[in-house]
């Protein structure tokens, strides 16, 4: 039997944890602020980013979506983020993707303060999560090792592989099991042989933004498998980067997408915004 490794309870306990912190903080005269700087019309963008101030305003954390538009310069958005950054009011500064064709995410994202860097975004926060230096890390990564230690998965001296090395997800994962003492094997598009390597796995991280591509095929038998991806699926709805009918019966235990990883980011930016606000 495949254990399906739900976010949804996970999700709710933190979202419950922020809401009392809010509440204690504007009491105290600092109410938490989110700041979302948007320079797209991307329409799945959207629908992400107001889902994030549905979540924040429900949770007493006010929410400020600053959109900039899709012609907006590199210079304009970083200028936008170091104000942000300069406002004692806001507590919590994230850059949504995709930007600009001009635009690159990691310079940009260095006008963001790294004590008001909630996602993890701004490139001292990667080198300061590699150092093992207190850092925000991306929600997504964190919201993995979240999700295994929710539904008690041993990690000491365990196998996991991360399919993907992008700077939000795959990176940042990696760095993240590897503090916690797995011994990390990172595959990309380049890998030989990925399903050979993905079957050392104890722990399989799917963050690829490939539609079902991990299959049976790829997964060891008793594996434990965290689907990071969220792909447009032909119905409007959402599908993971793992086949989740192929895996079933032969991993130990799935995430489901959606109600995985995704509700459990949302809820760790909150957190990062009132630890920011608490600061
Ligand atoms: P990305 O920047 O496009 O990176 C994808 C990675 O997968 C790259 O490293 C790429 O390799 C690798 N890859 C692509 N095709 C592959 C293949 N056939 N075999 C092996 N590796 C392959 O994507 P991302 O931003 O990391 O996002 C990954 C997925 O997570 C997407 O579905 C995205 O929507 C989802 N996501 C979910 C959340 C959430 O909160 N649930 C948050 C962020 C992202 P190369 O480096 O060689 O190109």
């Amino acid at each position: 039997m495949t254990a399906e490794l739900s976010g949804s309870e996970l999700a709710a306990g933190i979202r419950a944890e922020v809401a009392a912190a809010a509440v204690e903080l504007a009491a105290a005269g600092t109410p938490p602020r989110l700041a979302v700087v948007v320079a797209t019309a991307d329409e799945s963008s959207a629908w992400y980013v107001r889902s994030i101030a549905r979540a924040a305003e429900r949770t007493g954390i006010a929410c400020t979506v600053v959109d900039l538009g899709e012609t907006a310069t590199p210079d304009r958005i970083r200028a936008e983020l170091a104000a942000l950054s300069a406002d004692p009011a806001v507590h919590g500064i994230i850059l949504q993707t995709p930007l600009p064709a001009d635009a690159v995410v990691e310079d940009l994202a260095a006008s963001i303060d790294p004590a008001k860097d909630v996602d993890g975004a701004n490139p001292l926060s990667l080198g300061r999560l590699a150092a093992g230096l207190p850092a925000f890390a991306p929600a997504t990564a964190e919201a993995v090792l979240a999700l295994l230690d929710h539904h008690g998965i041993p990690l000491s001296g365990a196998s996991a592989v991360v399919v993907g090395r992008s700077t939000v997800v795959g990176k940042p994962a990696a760095l993240l099991l590897l503090q916690r003492d797995t011994t990390v094997t990172v595959c990309h598009s380049r890998t030989k042989d990925l399903a050979e390597v993905t079957r050392s796995a104890d722990v399989l991280v799917a963050a690829v933004g490939r539609p079902e591509l991990i299959t049976a095929e790829y997964v060891a038998e008793g594996a434990v498998v965290i689907d990071v991806g969220t792909n447009p699926a032909p119905d409007g709805g959402l599908v993971g980067d793992v086949d989740a009918r192929s895996v079933s019966g032969r991993a130990a235990g799935l995430t489901p997408v959606p109600g995985g990883v995704g509700p459990v980011t949302t809820a760790l930016l909150l957190r990062h915004t009132v630890d920011s606000a608490r600061r």
